[in-house]
């Protein structure tokens, strides 16, 4: 019995020894184990918000610039289209049978009949104020603007020089027929009973005129001409007033915008 125990303790003995010594000869097997990758669900699904590591490169991302939210302006709720917001200059021309509907206004002139009332409450709010008025012109047909660019090209051109060439120049100094918003009926050239003359530097600080581009909007009219867009409108009037409506005056005036900025915020932009 002794015997047989001491057998089985060498045993035991021999294969401890043989599994310290197979543990330093070889490195330990992994564990089977399955490694776990977490996959973004991104990838999965193919969603294009993913975007593939930049491996091996070793500079850092662009930083991606936070936009800046524009400003987003309420425009009038109106339409260019309509007979109160129609553009004329030099590109917007009237044809030659263009003719509104008038009516009769102070000093035998004649304005767009559905203005009207706006322009006569404009005149009204200027005596009110303490003011005198004057309409120098307001609606002139076609012909009449004809006539007078005419005689100024003559004039220029005259006693032998080139009609062609004082035609330019006369351009810059009277409106091209069809080019003159007086022939739409919704403008009139406004100054005191004291003035005789139309040159901006004689009236453009006139109490009359500057009340006048304060207080337009409030009747529907707009400084057609202002001094710090004649680079667009290509005049400097200070006593040209355009009626075009209470909503689009109050914006254009809020926004220091010309017609023709204020127009431009209408057009679609091309694709
Ligand atoms: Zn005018």
């Amino acid at each position: 019995m002794r015997k047989h125990k001491w057998r089985i303790t060498l045993l035991v003995l021999v294969v401890i020894l043989l599994s310290i010594v197979s543990s330093r000869v070889s490195p330990a097997l992994p564990t089977a184990q399955t490694p776990t990758i977490s996959i973004p669900s991104d990838i999965i699904n193919g969603s294009e918000g993913y975007v593939p590591d930049d491996v091996g490169a070793d500079i850092s991302p662009e930083p991606v610039a936070t936009p800046v939210p524009t400003p987003e302006i309420e425009l009038p709720d109106v339409s260019i289209h309509e007979w109160n917001l129609r553009l004329v200059n030099n590109i917007n021309v009237l044809s030659k049978s263009f003719a509104p509907d008038v009516s009769e206004v102070d000093n035998g002139q004649y304005f767009d009949s559905r203005a009207v009332d706006a322009l006569n409450s404009f005149l009204d709010g200027a005596r009110q104020n303490g003011f005198s008025t004057y309409i120098s012109t307001a609606y002139r047909p076609y012909s009449t603007q004809a006539f007078i660019f005419n005689g100024k090209a003559s004039q220029i051109a005259w006693p032998d020089g080139d009609l062609a060439e004082a035609e330019m120049q006369a351009r810059k100094l009277v409106a091209y027929p069809g080019t003159s918003e007086h022939q739409l009926g919704l403008a009139a050239d406004i100054i005191d009973n004291s003035s005789t003359t139309l040159v901006a530097e004689d009236v453009e600080e006139m109490p009359l005129l500057v009340w006048m581009a304060e207080h337009c909007h409030e009747y529907g009219f707009i400084l057609r001409y202002p001094k710090d867009k004649e680079e667009i409108t290509g005049w400097y009037e200070p006593w040209h007033f355009r009626y075009v409506g209470v909503e689009a005056a109050t914006f254009m005036m809020e926004n220091n915008l010309c017609l023709e900025e204020f127009i431009d915020l209408y057009k679609i932009p091309e694709a």
